[in-house]
């Protein structure tokens, strides 16, 4: 089950994972002296407005993506990049402390995946999805703009249903489906395993107009450290002209609204609710817990649909499992056989990678729910960031957890210093007993 000079290849999304996956096929087979005829089936206009045209998500991208992304060929246009992160402001307790650009180089920047929120008419930029999916219509890939029914193993060759008509046979189907459709049907009873496990996240956009974004937004993504149940993640990123509200978890409207009402977003937001009125909210699903096996021979599953980084840096977790899944196809082949010698021990990196991200976030959900720890953490930043002789552990901790910038057992590691736990043990200790002092006082 090799790919030949020739190949017929089908992809089914055009999210990030599927259109990432198309363009390693085609440069990979390229050096390698080949060509594919590849079909992409999308159903999804990425050049239109509000939420039909949008693949839901909060649009940050490290600087490092970018980077990796320019050196594959994949250089982003200006358009495209709303605004360029350089700090993030962590809100807590009626406070808020500035966690400066680690180095200042791991900096961050926010998209759109579709090409505006719902009201938009006209737009400066252009979306992330369509810009990637322009780039293999360059590349002569044939897109068809229709959303796919069924599946079918023909003689062992998958054979696509759109519309009535089929497509196929191919020697090789990528399924990037993403898990915000009901799709991931169409490859259960192929694949034996059941669908991803997912949680419903919140996002809205705020529309401020560019002068109050930079006012009081500015180019800094607001996070927010609150006791809220089955919240993992609250922030505010800044767009050109909306502000994003994401969170992230398990979310509830009755969470949304107590979020929207508490003292911090107000206080950020100078106590005028009128600003926090959306033209486009939506609660879209999260990969939680990825499959174990995603692929049989001849088919490959990818991005969310498959095994993606747990809560942070989904792009990027699509960037490098596409990758591995492309390089796989070409050099190996397509048969099960092929994809678990050479696509599964990344998969699988992926995944015991998320066991760890959850211990993390379990022991977060842990500290903020006592108000001493939630203060602890606030007061470590704050004498990191104030201080140039202290070294920021606490400061690069939330960076890289807020970001996805580093690998969750890389931040575990950290978090286990000895350096790191006897600040922060003293920091708790100190900010314990100032509390009960006033308290008593
Ligand atoms: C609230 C929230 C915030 C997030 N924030 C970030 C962030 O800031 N940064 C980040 O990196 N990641 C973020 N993510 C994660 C990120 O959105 C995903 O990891 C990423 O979109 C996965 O890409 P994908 O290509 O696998 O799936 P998707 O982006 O979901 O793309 C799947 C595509 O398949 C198409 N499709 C589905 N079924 C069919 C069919 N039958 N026929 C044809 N086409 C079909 C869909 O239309 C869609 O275009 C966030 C996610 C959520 C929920």
């Amino acid at each position: 089950m090799e790919l030949n000079d020739g190949s017929r290849i089908a992809v089914i999304g055009a999210g990030p994972a599927g259109s990432l996956t198309t363009y390693f096929l085609l440069e990979i087979a390229r050096r390698k002296g080949i060509s594919f005829s590849v079909d992409i089936f999308e159903r999804k206009n990425f050049y239109g407005f509000g939420p039909k045209s949008c693949n839901h998500c909060g649009g940050i991208i490290s600087e490092s993506l970018i980077q990796m992304l320019a050196m594959e060929g994949i250089i982003l246009l200006p358009n495209i990049i709303q605004r360029g992160v350089q700090s993030y402001v962590l809100h807590s307790e009626g406070r808020a402390v500035g966690i400066q650009t680690p180095s200042h180089e791991k900096r961050i920047a926010s998209v759109y995946r579709g090409a505006g929120p719902r009201g938009t008419t006209e737009a400066s930029w252009s979306s992330f999805d369509g810009f990637l999916q322009g780039m293999l219509w360059e590349k002569g890939v044939n897109i068809i703009k229709k959303r796919v029914t069924s599946i079918e193993l023909k003689n062992g060759y998958p054979v696509v249903g759109v519309d009535g008509e089929t497509h196929g046979p191919y020697d090789f189907l990528v399924g990037a489906v993403g898990v915000n459709s009901r799709s991931h049907r169409l490859f259960k009873d192929l694949l034996g395993q059941p669908e991803p496990e997912t949680a419903r996240c919140y996002i809205s956009e705020l529309p401020l107009g560019r002068e109050k974004v930079s006012e009081i937004i500015g180019d800094s993504m607001h996070v927010f450290l609150m006791d809220m149940p089955g919240v993992e993640f609250a922030a505010i990123v800044p767009k050109k002209e909306y502000a994003t509200v994401c969170m992230l978890g398990d979310i509830t409207p009755k969470v949304v609204k107590h979020f929207l009402q508490s003292p911090e977003v107000l206080e950020l937001f100078k106590a005028d609710p009128s600003m926090l009125e959306k033209a486009c909210n939506c609660l879209p699903k999260i990969n939680t817990r990825g499959l174990r096996r995603p692929y049989l021979d001849r088919i490959a599953l990818v991005g969310d649909c498959g095994t993606t980084r747990l809560y942070k840096d989904g792009i990027g977790a699509a960037y490098r499992l596409s990758k591995s899944l492309a390089a796989t196809a070409v050099f190996k082949g397509v048969s099960a056989k092929d994809f678990k010698k050479g696509y599964l021990p990344a998969v699988n990196r992926m995944r015991r990678d998320n066991n760890i991200g959850k211990c993390i976030f379990k022991t977060i959900e842990i500290f903020i729910a006592y108000r001493f720890l939630r203060l602890s953490v606030l007061n470590m930043v704050a004498k990191e960031q104030d201080n140039d002789n202290v070294p920021l552990h606490m400061s690069t901790i939330m960076w890289d957890l807020f970001t996805g910038s580093a690998p969750y057992t890389d931040i575990a590691v950290r978090c286990l210093h000895p350096g790191f736990l006897f600040r922060f043990i003293w920091i708790i200790l100190t900010t314990a007993t100032a509390l009960v002092s006033k308290k008593q006082g």
